[in-house]
């Protein structure tokens, strides 16, 4: 009977098909869930975490971001997708801590960790990675890796039951969705799908930011670079193989200069 709920939930809202893809997603959670939960799971990394002492990390981070989300708001009001970024709240923050991660919540709230500040280098750097993040977020990445995840962990249960009833490990699985988990021990690899999805929009969002894309595939080159020994969350873990990638942002990089040329 519970299954059944289940199933109902995820043909009834579950298949929705990506703006900028045209793929088929399945995406269960509303809107208005992902928003709390978004701003729940920043205030836990708050909670749990210190902010960097490092000023010039900050302001970079704050700078690129202000630069990155008024380009973001402009590109999807070009798309006709502002309805995406709906109730979304802007933050950016870096923190204390040695891990090569960043993400950016299905709600706007942005977190670098000092361990990556040094491979972005510049600010070039920073909009190559807060871009990637961003696109991640309204590309719906998070609600379709927690709907596999509720769907996997919490089969039988009704969507509102899990969220009500079951509301840690709900809250949890957001948390690792988000990128945010490692944490906890919880890391949900995001798919070559949403990689190569995020790397592209990424590369738009940037080049309208002002941010040259012809700089991206350098940073992935340090990436790879700094790699070996402990692998991050987010970064190359399950990440599409880096020739492949840097090959794939390559072929997007002319269209992505007329972004930044204003050409588009
Ligand atoms: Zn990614």
């Amino acid at each position: 009977m519970k299954k059944i709920s289940f199933l109902l939930l995820v043909l009834a809202v579950g298949c929705a098909v990506a703006p900028f893809t045209g793929r088929r997603q399945l995406v269960v959670i509303p809107a208005e869930q992902m928003l709390s939960l978004s701003s729940q799971s920043y205030a836990q990394v708050l909670k749990e975490n210190k902010v960097s002492n490092n000023q010039q990390y900050l302001n970079s981070v704050r700078s690129v971001g202000s630069k990155l989300t008024a380009a973001v708001k402009k590109y999807m009001q070009q798309q006709n997708l502002e309805s995406a970024i709906q109730g979304y709240q802007w933050q950016y923050t870096v923190l204390q801590s040695k891990e090569v991660n960043a993400w950016c919540m299905p709600g706007g709230q942005i977190a670098f960790y000092e361990g990556i500040m040094p491979i972005c280098a510049d600010e070039n750097g920073i909009a190559v990675v807060m871009g990637h993040e961003i696109a991640h977020a309204i590309a719906q990445h998070g609600n379709e890796r927690m709907s596999q995840q509720l769907a996997l962990q919490l089969g039988g249960v009704a969507l509102s039951e899990a969220l009500s009833t079951k509301s840690e490990t709900t809250q949890q699985l957001a948390m690792a969705a988000f990128g945010a988990g490692s944490a906890l021990g919880v890391v949900l690899p995001y798919s070559r799908t949403h990689e190569y999805e995020a790397d592209e929009l990424g590369l738009y969002f940037m080049a309208m930011a002002g941010f040259d894309p012809r700089t991206s595939p350098a940073f992935w080159e340090r990436m790879v670079a700094q790699g070996g020994g402990s692998r991050p969350p987010e970064f190359l873990s399950t990440h599409p193989d880096p020739v492949n990638r840097i090959k794939a942002m390559n072929r997007k990089i002319p269209k992505a200069m007329q972004y930044y040329q204003g050409k588009k």
